[in-house]
């Protein structure tokens, strides 16, 4: 099965927005073994969105639009496409009712505008959209050629994508479904899994094998096809051993979206607390942590110590240690960690003291310096890190690592 990609929305045509959407269809696509010849993007515009759908279904079998499902004028996705496969629209009882309890949901007022968005072409699949207003549809032509009419939205399109229209390209494609695995790393880089992973990855065709980067973290995603869900973790499976028996010690969780989650969870899990206490991190650990809903359940304190007068008042950090070896340094960062662990009782604290810059770096202690601790009943342990990789955004960079090893060290 061949597909092809359109876009619509004068917006992207322009360069105000980014085309994140054809990416991430691009990418679920390769997932599920179907080829992407094309991606397309055309404005506002019926008559080009005419020309530029006949081309793409004159080359191939499926196409996936996103954008122009709105309520408003400029949004004719719909109705072109329609008609393209020479069918008329309908009003769908079953999706004005999602509409109006949308509205009544999120208290906004339902103008008569968006009664036209539950107006759908004849005899097509309807995809309800549990995130907003527009449904999105399939249509399937006599030929054998279907266009998937999806909103443009992101947090609209993914799940609708990655949900129904998932689901119904695996069985018209394969007769199945797809099953996947993310296994989540920190403390080994994208390029380095890679090339350690290089053959694994291009001699396995069921499950794929992809790498995804985040920053400060990687994933695998592992991904199956298969008739059903208990054939597809039997290929799963064996897969994910093997790369777990590689790395050991870089393997911190499956499935996770972030490690902040895999704290929150395990913390949870196992009735335990967290304290933090943050110099140059300025509250970004537990802002991370209380991002995630539930972290009530583990997370009780967190103190910023900016100041070295803040680190010996609050935290306890004596006045030897800042003349001695400086607030940066491995002994502040072990001091800071007991003292917040003392002040909130928690089971564990993690802490972190460094150099953010861009300003403050000596030959000494260079701009990146960062010293993260952990501290329990069970063990005491300091990393030294060296983060500047002499980037622009290389403040935000550090900050965000820095809360992203403290994390790492608290699942230890
Ligand atoms: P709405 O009901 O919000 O009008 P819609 O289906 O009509 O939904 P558009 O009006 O085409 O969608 O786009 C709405 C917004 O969604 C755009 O302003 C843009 O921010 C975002 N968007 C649209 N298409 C894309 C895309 N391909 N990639 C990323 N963002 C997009
Ligand atoms: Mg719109």
């Amino acid at each position: 099965m061949n597909a092809e990609i359109i876009c619509v929305g004068t917006e992207l045509l322009l360069g105000d927005v980014v085309n994140t959407n054809a990416s991430d269809i691009a990418q679920g696509l390769a997932h599920m073994g179907i080829n992407v010849y094309h991606h397309e993007v055309v404005g506002d515009n019926p008559r080009r969105l005419r020309e530029c759908l006949r081309d793409s279904l004159s080359r191939c079998d499926l196409v996936l639009l996103t954008g122009g499902l709105g309520p408003t004028y400029d949004d004719l996705t719909k109705e072109t496409v329609a008609a393209h496969f020479g069918r008329g629209l309908a009003m769908d009882e079953e999706s004005l009712h999602t509409i109006e309890r949308y509205f009544a949901r999120t208290g906004r007022k339902m103008t008569e505008n968006n009664r036209k968005q539950a107006m759908m072409p004849e005899g097509c699949i309807i995809l309800q959209n549990p995130n907003g207003t527009a449904p999105g549809c399939i249509i399937e032509g006599e030929n054998g050629k279907t266009a998937v009419m999806m909103p443009g939205p992101p947090r609209e399109m993914r799940p609708m994508f990655e949900g129904p229209v998932t689901d119904y390209l695996m069985r018209r494609a394969h007769d199945g479904m797809l099953v996947s695995r993310t296994i989540n790393f920190f403390g080994v880089g994208e390029s380095e899994l890679e090339a350690r992973l290089r053959e694994m990855m291009v001699s396995s065709t069921n499950p794929t094998i992809a790498p995804y980067a985040k920053t400060s973290e990687v994933q695998l995603r592992v991904t199956a096809r298969a008739a059903t869900e208990e054939e597809g973790l039997r290929l799963i499976e064996p897969v994910v051993r093997k790369i777990v028996e590689i790395y050991p010690d870089q393997i911190y969780g499956f499935d996770f979206h972030t490690i902040n989650e895999a704290v929150v969870k395990r913390y949870t899990d196992a009735g335990k607390t967290l304290a933090a206490a943050e110099s140059c991190t300025g509250g970004l650990i537990a802002s991370r942590l209380v991002d995630l809903p539930g972290a009530s359940a583990m997370f009780g304190c967190g103190v910023v110590a900016y100041s070295n007068e803040t680190k010996q008042k609050l935290l306890g950090v004596s006045a030897e240690t800042l003349g001695r070896y400086g607030a940066v340094s491995r002994e502040c960062a072990l001091e800071m960690a007991r003292g917040v662990r003392a002040a909130s009782g928690a089971d564990v604290a993690v802490s972190t003291t460094g150099l953010a810059g861009p300003d403050g770096g000596t030959d000494e202690k260079p701009v990146g310096l960062v010293y993260v601790a952990v501290v329990s009943d069970r063990f005491e342990e300091v990393r030294e890190l060296h983060l500047a990789r002499g980037r622009a955004d290389d403040r935000e960079n550090i900050r965000f690592r820095s809360s992203s090893h403290a994390f790492d060290l608290a699942l230890r």
